[in-house]
């Protein structure tokens, strides 16, 4: 805090780093001062040197009306594109100014009063509820370390491919669509086929060997029925196992995204809800079919149910944005698959 007087205050020197609001900005000037940058265009307009006046809950609700993605490169967003954020920005402030601001969890304003601009904030906050635009559920992501809530259907981030994950109950139908999809021409990855693949690399079975104290390997080396055997006789092992092997799959699909020029990857995948995976999705489709069915098809494939193989699907019912029931022909699972696409793709 500095004590200065209504004639100096605006030349004292901790104002001098301070851009100018967006009231006042000239949507050029700025156009010109950032164009260079690649950082993401959300941790932009949080820099408050450049322009000042907007916080992490502004920067959210200016960009969901802007129709532009947190992530979006600064290099890559148009002087009209400027123009639409300062429009939105001198909006936002406005209305939160009228309101009184916004009291959430970690900030109320002074002097007793209260604000309740919270009450008409369109994005932040509100991860896990459906955009009132298109009805898709909001992300939250972290941008700069921030907290970041936007709609992945209104601000769709050009730059990388759109995330689909098919999940589901087991022996639902994933498998169909993934199918149908690569019958397409369309990429998409099978998450248990990378996490097989995982035991091929010696450094797991190492691990997983000194981790359960059990030898894993018989003459030709890493042995799955060995693994098996384990886990049948040690069943509470299975938890650690997972927690092994599901942050390294979350790693391999890092991989894939990050190396792929894809416009949308699908990914078939029932560990979704582990070591929040589900997070890196746009999309996540959950495919359910009755008990009578889900025996038959595994009866089909000569597969049980096991114990409580559904629980975590089901827990986290609530994060699905589009349900599938499967419960007609093949050609009924892949329609419904293609009203999803209409709808969302
Ligand atoms: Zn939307």
């Amino acid at each position: 805090m500095e004590i200065t007087t209504r004639e100096k205050y605006i030349n004292t020197k901790s104002l001098q780093n301070v851009g100018p609001e967006p009231f006042t900005i000239n949507p050029l000037e700025y156009f010109e001062k950032i164009k260079g940058r690649n950082t993401p265009i959300k941790l932009t307009l949080l820099d408050q040197k450049l322009m000042s006046g907007l916080g992490n809950i502004y920067v959210d609700e200016v960009l969901y009306l802007s129709k532009i993605n947190p992530l979006t490169p600064t290099s890559l967003i148009t002087l009209d594109q400027v123009k639409v954020l300062i429009k939105h920005s001198i909006e936002v402030l406005n209305d939160a100014i009228k309101a009184g601001g916004t009291t959430v969890r970690s900030y109320a304003p002074a002097l007793g009063v209260s604000g309740n601009f919270q009450q008409k904030l369109h994005a932040y906050g509100r991860v896990d509820e459906r955009c009132p635009t298109c009805n898709t559920l909001f992300k939250k992501i972290f941008v700069g370390g921030r907290g970041t809530t936007f709609c992945p259907h209104c601000q769709v981030n050009h730059n990388a491919p759109t995330l689909v994950a098919i999940t589901g109950q087991k022996a639902s139908g994933k498998t169909v669509i993934s199918n149908y999809l690569r019958s397409l021409g369309e990429i998409v990855i099978d998450t248990d086929a990378l996490a097989k693949s995982l035991y091929k690399d010696p450094e797991v079975i190492k691990l997983l060997e000194k981790t359960f104290n059990v030898s894993l390997s018989n003459e030709h080396g890493f042995d799955i029925e060995l693994l098996k055997n384990y886990l049948k006789e040690n069943p509470k092992q299975i938890k650690v196992l997972n927690s092994l092997i599901h942050p390294l799959v979350k790693e391999e699909m890092l991989n894939i995204i990050k190396n792929s020029t894809a416009k949308t990857l699908y990914f078939e995948i029932p560990v979704l809800f582990s070591h929040k995976i589900n997070e890196l999705f746009d999309y996540i489709i959950g495919v359910e079919v009755s008990l009578t069915r889900q025996m038959q098809n595994l009866e089909k494939r000569g597969d049980t149910l096991g114990i409580n193989p559904d629980q975590m699907y089901l827990k986290n019912r609530h994060k699905l944005d589009y349900i599938i029931i499967n419960d007609g022909s093949i050609e009924d699972l892949i329609n419904k698959f293609k009203t999803f696409k209409v709808q969302y793709l």
